[in-house]
């Protein structure tokens, strides 16, 4: 059975890639405005900008940091490359502490023309190589699984219980799982794994937005909840027995919406996220 629909936003956050046209000067106080809590703050975001005041500034519009998006890419062909992203890494968990983020989210990475197997071990060794710097820091790792359309290329890790695998090499309470409701739904094991994962206290984050049919664009032709065919309420249900209470975040990637007026979006957002999360 479904859960029952949202009716409040105390638990909406919006990652600032959806209103990518909006400097983060001017998403904090327009989300604010709108009543959003949480924000995920998308690197881009911070280019030229201080981080340290930048984290100020969300927090003073009295937003929560849910997240700094986003780590990871760790495979590679060779050792240089792998180490590389390592270093990378490193300083994107020192860029989540002078903001204030908890938790960074991995999109993990993958090579075309090495093997999935492979990428998948190098994913795990890369995290453990920057696990003590996160710890240090208090910073934890959501491994996000991708959609497998995504497998060669930005992410070996593609179903949820590819991630608790690597949870459970890890072994680490700062090291879990971003479910992202675009790249799972599909998955017919889909609440088994959301379940087990809230049993093991690896379910650290869930995004929501929806799939759209056709899909023009394997990146950023996502949907605004209710414009595609994801049971995004159903899968928050799911969520939610798994002892999940954390934020509801708003990740879309639209050319389409990114084009229109933002601040209509953000009303659509708020309507959308009632009537269809
Ligand atoms: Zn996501």
């Amino acid at each position: 059975m479904p859960a029952a629909a949202l009716t409040d936003f105390s638990r909406l956050c919006i990652h600032t890639i959806t209103t990518k046209p909006w400097s983060l000067d001017e998403a904090v106080p327009r989300y604010a405005a709108a009543g959003v809590k949480g924000i995920t703050v998308w690197r881009q975001a911070l280019e030229g900008r201080d981080v340290t005041a930048s984290g100020r500034l969300i927090r003073d519009h009295g937003l929560s940091i849910v997240s700094l998006c986003r780590g990871g890419f760790f495979p590679a062909l060779g050792a240089a490359d792998r180490a590389k992203a390592i270093d990378e890494n490193r300083r994107c968990i020192d860029e989540a502490a002078a903001l204030g983020a908890p938790m960074i989210v991995l999109v993990c990475g993958a090579v075309p023309g090495q093997s999935l197997v492979e990428s998948r071990r190098q994913i795990t060794a890369g995290i453990a190589a920057v696990l003590p710097h996160a710890q240090a820091a208090g910073v934890k790792l959501a491994i996000e699984p991708l959609h497998p359309m995504y497998a060669n290329d930005r992410s070996a890790v593609n179903t949820m219980s590819q991630a608790r695998a690597m949870c459970r090499e890890l072994a680490s309470p700062y090291v879990g799982i971003a479910a992202d409701v675009y790249h799972l739904w599909w998955d017919d094991t889909l609440e088994t794994e959301l379940k087990a994962s809230g049993r093991e206290g690896t379910l650290f984050a869930f995004h929501i937005c929806d799939w759209r049919t056709p899909t023009t664009d394997f990146l950023n032709d996502r949907g605004l909840m209710g414009e595609g065919c994801i049971p995004i309420r159903q899968i928050r249900g799911w969520a939610e027995e798994a002892g999940f209470r954390g934020f509801n975040e708003i990740e879309i990637f639209s050319n389409r919406l990114w084009s229109g007026d933002q601040a209509q979006f953000l009303e659509n957002i708020k309507a959308a996220y009632l009537n269809y999360s």
